[in-house]
């Protein structure tokens, strides 16, 4: 694609590399097949092709950010479908990464928008805070009909909506020392997980102890920064990744690190990708670029370890792979094969590719979109009438979980019960043969 950038503008190097995205793409328009908002709105300005025109026109003109292109931009779920299905190798995330900052710097957003902003950034990334306001949420939730009927209080009826109606109790945590460990790992601690569903990391500590891994703690370590890096807030982002990086670069240099584990697969997009966040940075881009190097989605670690039978057997798993790991991560079939290899019998639904619409705070910041995308999943899902549905990332889990009746677990809490861990809570109505 020609593109007319100046060179002044090209010497910053964060346009610089969006103008290499831009000059990349072909308008083929492949990409609009199996762009969520395109199959849903039929509107060219909401495919991914649509979405690089406005963001070329946006940054070569370096004009503010009109109301009708950040509509078009605020729409796209980051799930990188595009990415999966482009002939051309471009890289959609980068692009829109930079045109939400950009808009974020030079775009005055209507009060109620920021605010709802403002403060999704100031709870999410903090475990206690972001329990405290589910706590509370319990208690505001008769207000979501009211809240529901203007479009700007639309995202408080939504984060009502998808507040669990009681909280699971925190576990205890700590990684189990191994006597005599074949590997050492760090595992994410992560801000949204550990609140929503606690038994994850649990369940994923018993099986790494099982299997002869060392988990170590990293102090200092937080949210991934994921979040607020979606909402265009890069200062923020690039902060929890320094902090991140210093956490985990103590541990690498102290007694070394094989892997730095993720559970939930949007978060470990966003460590793989330190590396290039951080690239401009002297004190840091060589050690993000490390970390991005060994971070890996728990089922990305577990699938070439010679896992041990006992095998679970005559349980219909429905997997829905988050596009975080099959878009982002290039991982689609590693979960599926795993279960399999645990003695699951696997399906998957029609439409795999298309995002459920929870895409970090998507499902409260476009509940419309986000609901359709999520009752057509969960439709997909049902059709299968398996026994359960699992995904690798707490943000699927939560946003298939209220559309479903059946129970939503992660695939290390069925690979945990397989290899002799206990039945996952969420499974206690199942009836199993073994
Ligand atoms: S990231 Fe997803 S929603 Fe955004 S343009 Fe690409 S396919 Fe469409
Ligand atoms: S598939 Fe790739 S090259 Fe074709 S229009 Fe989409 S982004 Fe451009």
């Amino acid at each position: 694609m020609r593109t007319d950038f100046t060179p002044e503008q090209l010497a910053d190097p964060a346009t610089a590399v969006a103008e290499a995205v831009i000059r990349k793409c072909v308008h083929c328009g492949f990409c609009t097949a199996t762009c969520p908002t395109y199959v849903l709105l039929g509107d060219e300005l909401d495919s991914p092709r649509g979405r690089i025109y406005l963001i070329q026109n946006m940054l070569e003109q370096e004009a503010e950010p009109a109301p009708q292109v950040v509509k078009h931009i605020d729409r796209c779920l980051s799930c990188l479908s595009c990415m999966t299905t482009c002939p051309s190798g471009v890289n959609y995330m980068h692009l829109v990464d930079h045109a939400r900052a950009y808009i974020e710097r030079r775009y005055r957003r209507p009060l109620a928008e920021r605010a709802i902003r403002a403060l999704l950034a100031a709870v999410l990334p903090y475990p206690r805070r972001f329990r405290l306001a589910l706590g509370l949420a319990r208690f505001a939730s008769p207000l979501a009909p009211l809240f529901r009927r203007t479009p700007q209080t639309r995202p408080l009826a939504a984060m009502l909506e998808l507040a669990p109606r009681t909280l699971p109790t925190p576990l205890q945590q700590d990684a189990t020392p191994v006597a005599k460990p074949v590997g050492r790992v760090a595992l994410l601690q992560g801000c949204a997980e550990p609140v929503l569903r606690p038994q994850i990391r649990a369940a994923t500590l018993r099986l790494l102890a099982r299997l002869g891994y060392q988990a170590v703690a990293a102090p200092g370590e937080g949210c991934c920064g994921a979040l607020v890096h979606h909402m265009g807030k890069e200062e923020a982002a690039l902060e929890a990744a320094r902090r991140n990086v210093d956490a985990w670069s103590r541990l690498i240099e102290a007694d070394g690190l094989d892997a730095i584990l993720i559970t939930a697969s949007g978060c470990g997009t966003t460590i793989k990708d330190y590396g290039f966040l951080l690239r401009g940075d002297p004190v840091y881009a060589e050690r993000a670029a490390r970390v991005s190097a060994l971070a890996r989605d728990i089922s990305e670690f577990l699938a070439p370890l010679d896992l041990p039978s006992p095998q679970r057997s005559g349980i219909t798993v429905a997997y829905h792979g988050a596009c975080s790991l099959q878009h982002g991560q290039k991982l689609p079939d590693v979960p599926r094969s795993l279960l399999e290899g645990a003695g699951y019998r696997v399906v998957t639904p029609t439409e795999a590719h298309l995002c459920c619409g929870s895409a970090g705070t998507y499902n409260i910041l476009q509940p419309e979109l986000a609901g359709r995308l999520g009752d057509r999943k969960a439709a997909n899902l049902e059709r299968l009438d398996a026994d359960l549905i699992a995904t690798g990332n707490i943000g699927c889990a939560v946003q298939i979980g209220v559309r479903s009746n059946r129970p939503v677990v992660h695939v290390v809490q069925l690979i945990d019960w397989a290899l002799g861990g206990p039945k996952p809570d969420e499974l206690v109505d199942l009836q199993v043969e073994n």
